[in-house]
């Protein structure tokens, strides 16, 4: 049976690396066949099936195969939403670079528009939320009853990736919430004043303020990322120039930057359009982080420790080196930014983190309900617009979670930002501990980083009952 095991994972390798590349093509705007996807997802549920029906362990594998199984049958539901949140959430009498203001140009769009815009638009998106709505209620449907055929649901396989309790992770996010929320707001209500000029909106949502944010740092951010993200990883020790860059900026090209394993550790790919120049350099930098672990896992290591890997686990490294950008002494010596730049620069980046810790906390509330209470879509309306109101202390309409790019089309995900802050963190304290604040610059941080890096799927970098999260919080 052992033998049989090692042939499955052959096998499963070469379907992932056959879809990874075909959604990779979608992903970027190439041309890709619908029809190759489809079967290849078909291929996929039944290679999983037989798994199933023929091993109980190891268990992330058994966990993975359900997930697999879900993912497969859902797969056309993903699409069509995709497809009808292109078409139907419009707004014709808005237009941005003369084409009405749709899903896909939005945050664009809001970059550079006016507040009256800006309102229009979102108002306009919530009242359209409604056609999306019964493909995102069949995607979830679909996908709990795949999960409780194996007695089980989409949250507990979560917190069983990531080894942590409910009551852990409740734990964290109240403790996350409660430590951050006075600071944003008072930030909150500063930063939407020098800006906009008035206090904070229920439309101005964290991915605005966090462009809106940096408008007058713009100008004085000339860096090239991609060559300094390049060279801090050689300095580290790293190969990165094994990673496939993509940065051709096509009609069809998802707006967000993305790393896709396509096989580890040799076919790893970086995927960006570029914006202004500082809003590239953090989602480079975080990017380059998730490639610079996939090309550090141990090949000789089994289908399901490569490849197996949780959210919690992989965000950890991309944050970790996005991190590197709220560093002050890292902006003036490697990026050769002016000390005053680089503190308020700094400030900023502490904004977007609080901004980004109460919205997914809030976020995060929602997902663990949906799945403990059965939750509609119509009470994950109303749940949502009261943990908004709780953690942001914005009244926001509580369909906007429908209009997000990952809580819909994701069964939970959230949390694994928050956990992967904290554990990022933890490393960087570390690496500061052995290395000296200037860590960044010593070939031994980067061994340091390789050996958790190396282990795939058995770092102990994704336990996270382990999380110290007092210590995260602390200089918050
Ligand atoms: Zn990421």
């Amino acid at each position: 049976m052992q033998n049989g095991l090692a042939a499955w994972e052959q096998t499963a390798e070469q379907l992932h690396v056959k879809l990874s590349d075909e959604y990779f093509k979608l992903e970027t705007g190439l041309a890709y066949s619908k029809a190759k996807i489809s079967s290849l997802e078909r291929l996929s549920r039944q290679h999983a099936e037989l798994f199933l029906q023929n091993f109980s362990a190891p268990r992330k594998l058994y966990l993975d195969c359900i997930a697999t199984i879900a993912k497969a049958k859902t797969h056309n539901s993903l699409l069509r939403l995709h497809e009808l949140r292109k078409e139907k959430i419009c707004v014709k009498k808005i237009k941005f670079n003369n084409a009405p203001v749709c899903w896909t140009s939005w945050r664009t769009f809001a970059a550079q528009a006016s507040d009256y815009e800006r309102k229009t638009v979102f108002d306009s998106f919530i009242n359209k939320v409604k056609f999306i709505t019964p493909e995102i209620t069949k995607y979830f449907d679909v996908s709990r009853k795949i999960y409780s055929k194996y007695d089980i649901n989409p949250l507990q396989v979560y917190l069983e990736d990531h080894n942590i309790s409910a009551e852990t992770l409740r734990d964290i996010l109240c403790k996350l919430g409660n430590g951050t929320k006075d600071k944003f707001k008072t930030e909150f209500r500063k930063y939407t004043k020098k800006f906009l000029g008035r206090t904070p909106q229920y439309y101005d949502d964290f991915y605005f303020m966090r462009n809106i944010v940096f408008k007058d740092l713009e100008e004085g951010f000339h860096v090239d990322a991609k060559q300094s993200v390049l060279k801090s990883l050689l300095e580290l020790g790293f190969n990165p120039h094994i990673i496939k860059v993509d940065s051709v900026d096509r009609a069809q090209k998802f707006p967000s930057p993305f790393c896709s394993f396509v096989k580890i550790p040799d076919d790893i790919r970086v995927s960006y359009k570029m914006e202004n120049p500082l809003n590239t350099a953090i989602a480079l930098y975080h990017e380059f982080g998730h490639a610079a672990h996939a090309i550090t896992i141990n090949p000789q290591l089994p289908y399901h420790k490569k490849y197996v890997l949780s959210e919690g686990l992989t965000e950890t490294f991309s944050i970790f080196l996005e991190n590197l950008l709220s560093d002050e002494n890292y902006l003036v010596q490697v990026l050769e930014l002016p000390q005053n730049y680089a503190q308020e620069l700094v400030k900023r980046i502490r904004f977007t983190e609080h901004y980004a810790i109460v919205f997914y906390v809030a976020n995060s509330f929602l997902k663990i309900d949906q799945w403990e209470k059965n939750l509609t879509a119509k009470q994950m309306n109303e749940a949502y617009a009261q943990y908004l109101k709780e953690w942001t202390g914005l009244d926001v309409p509580g369909q906007y979670w429908q209009l997000h790019h990952i809580l819909p089309e994701s069964l939970m995900y959230v949390p694994s930002y928050l956990l992967a802050m904290a554990r990022a963190h933890e490393i960087t304290e570390l690496l500061k501990k052995e290395c000296g604040k200037w860590w960044w610059a010593n070939k031994r941080a980067g061994d340091e980083l390789r050996t958790v890096m190396m282990q795939g799927a058995d770092s102990k970098v994704g336990d996270f009952q382990t999380l110290d999260i007092d210590s995260y919080l602390r200089p918050l």
